[in-house]
């Protein structure tokens, strides 16, 4: 079982062995987390995602799916792309958000990796309720075979919801 902790925070100052990006499908750089990273991570994370979509990803990343990539100057050995479902109101795309932490947390144990930060996934720029989001992510990694998780949140709000 790992210990599973949420701090207030920035994901990109994380000494986790892995930091996840809530990355969009085209791996190729956006807005919050995902240009936060690039950006204090430097070139080596693009240039690691464009051989992804050279090679294996042509068609970039399906939502809910994971990758893994060297994180360039950041603290952490492994930046794991994963893309977040868009919130809708009308279709139910739940499976897709915890299918997001399932399989961060898989790469993450492939690599070898025993711990990991996560953001907020799709609670920024793909607008999910936040309580909403915490309670799918929290059922996501409740009984994860990984040393350490931990839960990096931007603001007191998201916080408060994350923390159980
Ligand atoms: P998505 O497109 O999946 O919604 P965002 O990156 O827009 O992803 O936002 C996800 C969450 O991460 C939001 O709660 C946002 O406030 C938060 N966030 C933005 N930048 C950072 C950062 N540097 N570290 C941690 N969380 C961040």
């Amino acid at each position: 079982m790992a210990t599973i902790e949420h701090v207030l925070g920035d994901i990109t100052e994380q000494d986790t062995d892995a930091i996840v990006n809530a990355a969009n499908s085209s791996l190729l750089g956006g807005g919050g987390v995902d240009g936060a990273i690039h950006r204090k991570g430097g070139p080596e994370i693009l240039d690691a995602c464009r051989k992804l979509r050279a090679g294996h990803h042509g068609g970039g990343l399906k939502t809910g799916q994971a990758v893994a990539t060297t994180a360039g100057r950041l603290k952490a050995t492994w930046v794991i792309h994963t893309v977040g479902p868009v919130w809708s109101a009308t279709e139910d795309r739940s499976q897709l958000l915890a299918d997001c932490h399932h399989n961060a947390l898989k790469v993450a144990k492939d690599l070898g990796a025993r711990s990991i930060a996560f953001p907020a996934i799709s609670t920024g720029i793909y607008r999910w309720p936040v309580e909403d989001a915490a309670r799918i992510a929290r059922a996501a990694t409740e009984n994860a075979d990984i040393e350490l998780i931990r839960f990096v949140l931007f603001d007191e709000k998201t916080l408060a919801a994350y923390r159980p």
